[in-house]
């Protein structure tokens, strides 16, 4: 579980301009692939498109072999859950507690007036306890968000998008304008979640040294064009 199969996806904004230009990526599951690029190759309009944040143009994007650019209503929102992200600006909702943004990672398995209430299971609490003791942040429950450093919010994040339970984790651009102490401690997460929990990782970074210390696979974009694509092991320092 944890499959992702893009095939021959294009993506043209509505003003014109092309995101994506024909990709074509197979990822098994376990893997952790690092897409690299400048600002503006089309990493984000990937991810976007993986988890169908937007729409593609044309293409097919399988999740475990089904098609999430066709998917709709209830399908879709089922495809969803095994589908994870978490942002460069990490999302969190500042005035809140740590506690209430995890939870809301659980809030689409509930009856709208219910998680309005906030009224979470016992179940889904011990979930948050559980996930935010993933990312060692179980000592900031009552914290709220906007008291955390930025890595502390990432790290939020990575716990809140736990709560899915998913299969795939993407994450993009997680690390930009984090210090590298800090850089290291969000990526090392992010690598636990892969060895230990087998969580296929679709992570977009700008540097290809960071690239190199994480990914099992490293893929580059330029212009919306897929121009790289090779597993760590055959990665040369002057790629
Ligand atoms: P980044 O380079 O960090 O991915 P951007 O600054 O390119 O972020 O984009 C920020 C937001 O603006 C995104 O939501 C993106 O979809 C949108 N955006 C980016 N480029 C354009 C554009 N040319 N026209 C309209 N919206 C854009
Ligand atoms: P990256 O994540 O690699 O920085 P993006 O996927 O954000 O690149 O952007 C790819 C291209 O699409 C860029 O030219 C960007 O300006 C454009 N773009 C991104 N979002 C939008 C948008 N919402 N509307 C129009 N153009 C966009």
């Amino acid at each position: 579980k944890g499959t992702i199969k893009v095939e021959g996806v294009s993506k043209v904004y509505p003003n014109g301009v092309v995101g994506l230009d024909n990709i074509n990526l197979d990822i098994e599951a376990g893997e952790f692939v690092v897409i690299v690029g400048l600002s503006g190759a089309g990493k984000s309009t990937l991810l976007r498109a993986i988890n169908r944040l937007h729409d593609v143009t044309d293409g097919h994007i399988l999740i475990d072999g089904e098609d999430i650019t066709k998917a709709s209503g209830k399908e879709l929102r089922m495809l969803r859950r095994n589908i994870a992200m978490i942002f460069q600006n990490y999302n969190l909702v500042k005035r809140s507690t740590v506690a209430r943004n995890v939870l809301s990672g659980r809030v689409g398995y509930y009856p709208t007036w219910q998680s309005t209430l906030g009224l979470f299971t016992k179940e889904d609490q011990d979930r948050a306890v559980k996930s935010l003791e993933r990312v060692n942040l179980l000592d900031k429950y009552y914290t709220k968000a906007r008291d955390l450093s930025g890595g502390q919010q990432q790290r939020v994040g990575i716990a809140r998008a736990l709560m899915q339970e998913p299969a795939v984790f993407l994450a993009d651009e997680p690390v930009s304008g984090l210090d590298p102490k800090t850089t290291k401690v969000v990526m090392d997460d992010l690598k636990r979640l892969n060895e230990e929990d087998g969580l296929t990782i679709v992570a977009n970074l700008h540097s290809m040294e960071l690239a190199m210390d994480y990914a099992t696979r490293i893929v580059g974009l330029k212009a919306g064009k897929l121009v790289y694509d090779k597993p760590i092991a055959e990665v040369q320092a002057s790629d």
